[in-house]
């Protein structure tokens, strides 16, 4: 049992009014709230010991240093890498999916190869490898889903084969909180001698990922959706992979040295760390991670599952209401349709009632138009949600209908 309270306490921002009413935060797949143990530090780091990393002898560039390299290890940990020097700190998830389309599709794709994404991935795991394939005149292929928002596994392996080079795959879908078949994914894959990315935006935070047991060769996040500072994510790389692969950018940093005749880069993970990085961030990410620790993985996956079935129950009593799949394995959000109301027009008059939804496409227009919709209205927990909170959107939902009626 989680002590919400508690852990509500820790969230500032949840203590609020909109509108006059009290704040039901329910957009948590766009972004997550920050527990003070963030905050404070963030701002301890900025008060105390801000200075640039790697480049200083001074004591405050050290410090600054060591809690950078200390988060790496601490992520490290957290999802099981076999070195830290595969733990690269990018932007976000998305440039973590840019590099690798930049990176390893410079050197490992070429003309008529395969890459293979999901109907339900979300943009930054579409859009890096239709470039790449633009480049590379190579082929983008899209794995079918099923009405339940669940991949077709039968049609993945007739898609399958040995000119597919890449499997670009999310690890829980944004748009519909569906948990995909990783593990089996990546077996079948490695047996053609193809290479996985997942994407764990909406993964990492919800229930254990172990790199190594899933044995996938790239894996991303972002630190925004997982408690921690926006600007900062992370790429997972297998250590030999990322080994043969090209830098992304150059700049300071990334280099042993630098001359108009020739410039060594660095080893991994600088190789692939140009020009000064949100560090303050890098570093929020283990404290997010700390915290979540705090609580338990366990706990937090057990309590969210209760949650969101609890949420799907009572959403399906709502007449006219539609929840877009019902996919066995999932996590986090659900997805659903007011019969004859507009999605924007819900989460305008939700929002009135200090219930924020996210309406819309869920950057993932192919996924919507697999259903033919125009978008959804998406309602995601985090497990400082609680179930009067879920009665309250669905009032709130009673009340969007009886507007319309
Ligand atoms: N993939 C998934 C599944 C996501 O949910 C998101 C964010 N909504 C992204 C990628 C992109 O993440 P970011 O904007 O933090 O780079």
């Amino acid at each position: 049992m989680l002590d919400i309270n508690k852990i509500r306490n820790d969230f500032p921002i949840l203590n609020q009014k909109v509108y006059g009413k009290q704040l039901i935060y329910l957009d948590n797949g766009a972004t997550t709230q920050k527990p003070n143990q963030v905050i404070d530090y963030v701002s301890e780091f900025y008060s105390t010991i801000n200075s640039n990393i790697h480049r200083g002898v001074h004591s405050l560039s050290g410090k600054s240093t060591e809690e950078y390299e200390n988060a790496r290890l601490t992520i490290k940990d957290y999802i099981n890498a076999n070195s830290e020097k595969e733990i690269i700190f990018t932007k976000g998830t998305t440039e973590a999916i840019n590099l690798v389309a930049s990176s390893f599709g410079e050197e490992y794709i070429n003309e008529g190869d395969e890459i293979l994404v999901s109907q339900t991935e979300h943009h930054s795991n579409i859009v890096p490898w239709q470039m790449l394939c633009k480049r590379k005149k190579a082929i983008l292929k899209v794995v079918p889903v099923n009405n339940n928002t669940e991949i077709v596994i039968e049609e993945f392996k007739k898609l399958l084969s040995n000119k597919t080079k890449l499997i670009a795959i999310s690890q829980v879908s944004n748009a519909f909180g569906t948990i995909m078949p990783i593990n089996n994914i990546i077996q079948k894959a490695h047996k053609v001698g193809a290479y996985v990315l997942v994407d764990g935006a909406q993964g990492v935070q919800h229930f254990k990922t172990d790199v190594q047991y899933l044995d996938c060769d790239f894996y991303t996040f972002s630190g925004h959706k997982i408690y921690a500072e926006t600007g900062i994510g992370v790429l997972y790389g297998k250590e030999e992979l990322l080994n043969k692969m090209p830098p992304y950018q150059g700049g300071g940093d990334m280099i042993k040295t630098v001359s108009f005749e020739k410039t060594e880069y660095a080893d991994l993970p600088l190789k692939f760390e140009a020009g000064t990085s949100n560090y303050v961030g890098a570093a929020s990410i283990a404290k997010a991670i700390d915290y979540i620790n705090s609580i338990g993985l366990d706990n937090i996956y057990e309590y969210e599952n209760d949650l969101v079935n609890y949420a799907r129950k009572e959403l399906t009593k709502i007449k006219g209401l539609k929840i877009i799949g019902s996919p066995t394995n999932n996590t986090s959000s659900i997805s659903f349709l007011l019969n004859g109301i507009h999605h924007y027009d819900a989460g305008m008059i939700l929002d009135k009632l200090g219930i924020a939804v996210r309406t819309g496409t869920h950057c993932a227009e192919p996924a919507m138009k697999r259903f033919d919709i125009t978008g959804t209205i998406r309602a995601s927990f985090s497990f400082y949600n609680t179930k009067q909170e879920v009665d309250e959107l669905c009032k709130g939902i009673l009340r969007v209908k009886k507007m319309f009626d």
